[in-house]
């Protein structure tokens, strides 16, 4: 079942978008299967759980963190993380910073975008964002590389709103492009898209997806 619903998202993904199965609360071997189905990039939204299967699975994984990340748990995942998708505030950029520093890497980043409609929901808003990359303050942070933008659109069945949502995102990833990283090859990625509104997703500039219950079901645990 995990490594069928793997094969067929994986199968219908437009070239350049990738798969990023997030595995949160799925045990061990719920991951394996998808793995043995040929999936390497796994999302996962809590650093201890993290840290217990990046230590006990294949160290060939490329572990995605795409949770809320507070900033004094950067450490334990600053060796190993591959992307970390939901930074939120230039505090938290400046201590993967510091952290990739003392790890000898630059650790990808996305920031996160507040696009949703709901109050509670972390990330900068556009004006926030766009006010921070004009600061330049992270070109200083020589331990973080921003790679891209990430969002979660609003939990709604309104599929005109949603695509609104990603398409504010898409339309910011072009103009921060345009404006602040030309040069820069490795700001490439627009993650959005989870298991209820991928679809519309692809439509709007999506090019890492993030799904879990299509793939894992229920959570567990
Ligand atoms: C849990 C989670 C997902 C996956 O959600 P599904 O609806 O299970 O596909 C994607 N992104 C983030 C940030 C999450 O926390």
């Amino acid at each position: 079942m995990i490594g069928e619903e793997i094969r067929n998202i994986t199968a219908s993904l437009p070239a350049g978008v990738r798969l990023v199965a997030v595995s949160k609360y799925h045990p061990e071997e719920a991951i394996m299967q998808a793995y043995q189905a040929g999936q390497r990039a796994f999302g996962e939204s809590h650093v201890q759980e993290l840290q217990r299967k990046y230590e006990s699975l294949p160290k060939d994984i490329e572990w995605h963190f795409i949770g809320h990340l507070q900033t004094n748990k950067v450490k334990y995942l600053a060796p190993y993380v591959s992307l970390i998708h939901a930074v939120d505030t230039p505090k938290l950029l400046a201590e993967i910073s510091k952290q990739g520093i003392k790890c000898g890497r630059r650790i990808p980043c996305l920031l996160q975008l507040h696009v949703a409609q709901e109050e509670t929901k972390f990330g900068f808003s556009v004006e926030e964002a766009e006010a921070f990359l004009q600061s330049g303050e992270w070109r200083e942070m020589q331990g973080a590389e921003i790679h891209g933008i990430m969002c979660m659109a609003s939990l709604t069945d309104d599929e005109q709103q949603i695509a609104h949502e990603f398409d504010t995102a898409h339309q910011f990833f072009l103009r921060a492009k345009e404006l602040y990283f030309a040069q820069e090859a490795s700001f490439c990625e627009c993650s959005w898209g989870m298991s209820d509104d991928y679809l519309i997703a692809l439509r709007h500039g999506s090019t890492m997806i993030r799904v879990g219950s299509k793939i894992f079901g229920q959570r567990q645990y």
